[in-house]
């Protein structure tokens, strides 16, 4: 048994790095844990942008009457995998439910909250650290066909307005002005302001966490298996693949993989894994000013350090690390078809796991059966931008600190599904 008087943080992502800075940042003797190297799993190969206005959920009102066109044709960003389908039947129930106005509503107003200041929250964690040059302030442009396509996204635009986001439209001209590189690709743009990025989330959060360290953070590398529990409802260690650890406090940030463990720790709230892909082109000879998300195609391309990187789409198949080749080809064949003028010396290909929510809300709570033990998963599509703000709440509600904010929609005692 190894013992440790320290909050043990479990999981080394971007959540789970920005939590051990919090609290080591107020004065708590931390210990993170991953099985991994930290920053390695689904933080690692996201599209790196700071998505302050991506407060609108997947579902929304009309989802049920595109879903079966979008899961017959290769050529739309939404993919599952058969074999996964009876156990997702019962996420899916919860998760399409919550595609009404007034879900949306709800799920927008509390991600507003997480998100509206993600920009500032990045530059305050990393503050002083190496990581910092890895920040961007950026705009975001949202690439359409044409206008009518821009149209039928209305409900979202308004619903991004009402929340003080400020976007200007671009046509064609002002499109091939505003980026040479765009000239004739989109009929149609919106130019969203106030949005930032991370040019290389990896190496990012890998700075991060040696500012961790460098401050007299511990690192165990070790796989968590089960939790320890006294008499009187209190987590006293963690069972490992290297053994027993003793702690008086434990955070689980362990993103898509948290359902089991949260499951032992009270928590109701359904999970998957919403797999996402990327390819990466090295050494391009584009360089966009700005990320740009294809409308249609539902992924996004971003020119990171040394490459570009174009990432996103949507697998429902389960936590397993068996690719499919259909994601791959959607995105290959888009940048073709958009930028035939791309040269690169490399390609590489990478898929991960978002860990997804049936009301498309993190957990961010204590526990509901062990008061000692808190939760801060289900980032779905905006883990990389909420990171270091989950980690400032769960370092002020762990050391009892005022949050100024009523966090009861993000508990894991609820069972997703918002009425
Ligand atoms: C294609 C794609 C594009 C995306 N684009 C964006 C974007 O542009 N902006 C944005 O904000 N978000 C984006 N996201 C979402 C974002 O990447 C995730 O929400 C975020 O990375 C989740 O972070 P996390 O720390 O919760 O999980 P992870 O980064 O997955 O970290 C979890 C860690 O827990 C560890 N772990 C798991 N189980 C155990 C265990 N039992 N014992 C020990 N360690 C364990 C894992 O090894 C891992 O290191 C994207 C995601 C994808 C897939």
């Amino acid at each position: 048994m190894t013992d440790t008087s320290d909050i043990l943080v479990v999981g080394a992502g971007i959540v789970g790095v920005s939590t051990a800075i919090w609290l080591q940042r107020s004065g708590a003797a931390v210990t993170l844990i991953d099985r991994d190297e930290p920053g390695s799993a689904t933080s690692y190969g996201n599209a790196g942008i700071l998505a302050t206005a991506s407060i609108i959920p997947v579902p929304t009102p009309g989802i049920l009457l595109k879903v079966p066109g979008m899961l017959f044709n290769n050529k739309k960003p939404l993919f599952l995998r058969l074999s996964q389908v009876p156990r997702l039947l019962p996420f899916f129930y919860k998760y399409l439910r919550n595609s009404n106005k007034y879900s949306v509503s709800k799920i927008s107003n509390a991600l507003s909250y997480i998100l509206h200041d993600s920009v500032e929250q990045h530059f305050e964690i990393a503050k002083g650290t190496k990581a910092e040059k890895y920040i961007t302030t950026d705009d975001l442009i949202v690439g359409y066909a044409d206008k009518k396509a821009y149209e039928s996204d209305k409900y979202s635009w308004d619903l991004k307005e009402k929340h003080g986001h400020k976007f200007s439209i671009l046509d064609q001209r002002h499109l091939a002005k505003y980026d040479k590189n765009l000239e004739n690709k989109f009929g149609f743009a919106v130019q969203c302001m106030n949005h930032g990025s991370i040019i290389d989330p990896g190496a990012y959060i890998g700075e991060l966490f040696k500012s961790f360290l460098n401050n007299g953070g511990k690192f165990l590398k070790s796989d968590v298996k089960d939790f320890l529990f006294d008499g009187s409802n209190n987590l006293i260690g963690l069972v490992t693949n290297s053994g027993d650890i003793t702690c008086n406090k434990a955070v689980l940030t362990t993103g898509a993989w948290s359902a089991g463990l949260a499951k032992i720790l009270g928590a109701r709230i359904p999970l998957v894994s919403e797999r996402g892909y990327h390819v990466e082109y090295h050494s391009p000879n584009i360089k966009l000013k700005a990320p740009v998300m294809i409308s249609d195609s539902k992924f996004i391309i971003h020119s990171m350090q040394g490459r570009l990187r174009c990432a996103g789409l949507v697998e429902f198949g389960g936590l397993s690390d068996v690719t499919s080749y259909k994601p791959f080809e959607l995105i290959e064949n888009k940048i073709k078809t958009l930028f035939p003028e791309l040269k690169y010396k490399r390609k590489t290909r990478w898929m991960g796991h978002r860990p997804s929510t049936t009301d498309s809300l993190p957990v961010i709570s204590v526990s509901p059966k062990y008061k000692n033990v808190w939760l801060g998963y289900g980032h779905q599509h905006i883990g990389l931008s909420a990171g270091p703000k989950t980690g400032k709440l769960l370092s002020e509600i762990i050391l009892s600190k005022n949050t100024n904010h009523d966090l009861s929609i993000f508990s894991a005692n609820r069972d997703g599904l918002i009425d």
